[in-house]
């Protein structure tokens, strides 16, 4: 192996520059040579590559989204598309390809790495935390926190006779993010999209929280597939609910937007080294995931088609605790 590719793609999240950075450095001192990507799988079949070396990638650790850009190629779907980016690949003399990013980008990895040469290996990158193989992906915590912010921001806010809030966070699959908003952000009910929203479950916690002598509520809801439906959630909510007006704040892509934070910081960085060691191992087609503290490589077929569920005694322990 002489020469690495990296490229981010799909849905930008923080922490992607720390795994760049780890990348482009672990493959520096194991004498391999770094080619960035620009544009996600795009640039793959434009041949948009840059030189990367370890004084270019200074600086970027703390940086939001990805310094080599990220979007998503609808093109890649195709075999001619991926069969475009292979002969640029080639021309390169590309011999290994780290890809980070979300689920999307581990099945066009997947599906590259089938049909042509280079070695492929995946780095989970993604606010979602829905790909199996890895407690965490890289992401999820610098969301989770800034939707905190928001959170504790609009409890502190509260006027005076405003006794319960709706709060939107990201999640289309997975409620990772808002089972853990609303753990750690003392949530009395938390809507995830496998479960959905059971307006009368919700109702029944308000009032049993009001009745406890709770003096505000907050109800953490993931947008699902519509974005904007906690609106319809709250004022059902509402219907029957005397004297209780609801505020619904919807964070939308602000949760995409930080600086990562230490978690992010850390597991992109060792994520993005044991994605070289993978490389230089021999693998090819594995993600690289953390699990209590020690690096695991799952099959990337595996990686995206496991469902990737919170652990349900969560859901009982933030009922628990909201009494
Ligand atoms: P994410 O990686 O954040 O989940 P997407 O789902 O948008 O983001 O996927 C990113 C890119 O991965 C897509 O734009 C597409 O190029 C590629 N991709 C997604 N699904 C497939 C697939 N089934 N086969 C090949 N490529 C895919």
């Amino acid at each position: 192996m002489r020469r690495i590719a990296v490229v981010t793609s799909g849905g930008d999240g923080p922490g992607m520059n720390p795994v760049i950075r780890a990348v482009v450095r672990a493959a520096d001192q194991a004498g391999l040579a770094t080619v960035g990507v620009r544009d996600g799988f795009a640039g793959l079949i434009n041949g948009a590559y840059t030189h990367l070396d370890a004084r270019g990638v200074s600086g970027i650790l703390h940086r939001p989204g990805s310094v080599l850009a990220t979007a998503r190629s609808p093109r890649f779907r195709s075999t001619e598309g991926r069969r475009e980016a292979l002969k640029h690949l080639d021309l390169a003399e590309v011999d290994g390809l780290v890809v980070i990013g979300g689920d999307g980008s581990m099945r066009g990895a997947d599906a590259l790495s089938r049909e042509g040469t280079p070695s492929v290996v995946g780095v989970p990158a993604t606010i979602h935390n829905d790909l199996a193989g890895g407690d965490f992906t890289v992401g999820f915590d610098t969301a989770v926190n800034t939707a905190l912010e928001s959170i504790d921001r609009i409890r502190d806010t509260a006027a005076a006779g405003e006794r319960l809030s709706f709060v939107e966070v990201l999640g289309r699959h997975a409620g990772w993010i808002s089972l853990y908003c609303g753990i750690a952000g003392g949530a009395t009910y938390v809507v995830t999209p496998d479960a959905g929203a059971d307006v009368g479950a919700i109702r029944a916690a308000v009032r049993r929280a009001l009745a406890l002598g709770k003096r505000y509520c907050i109800v953490v809801v993931a947008e699902g597939e519509q974005a904007g439906s906690t609106y319809d959630i709250a004022n059902r909510v509402c219907e029957d609910l005397e004297g209780v007006e609801p505020r619904v704040t919807a964070l939308g892509h602000v949760q995409r937007g930080a600086a990562p934070t230490m978690r992010d910081r850390f597991l992109g960085s060792v994520l993005g080294d044991a994605a070289v060691t993978a490389l230089l191992d021999g693998e090819d087609r594995v993600m690289l995931g953390e699990r209590c503290q020690s690096v695991v490589r799952t099959p990337l077929s595996r990686a995206w088609s496991e469902h990737h569920a919170p652990p349900e005694g969560l859901f009982d322990l933030l009922d628990r605790l909201a009494r």
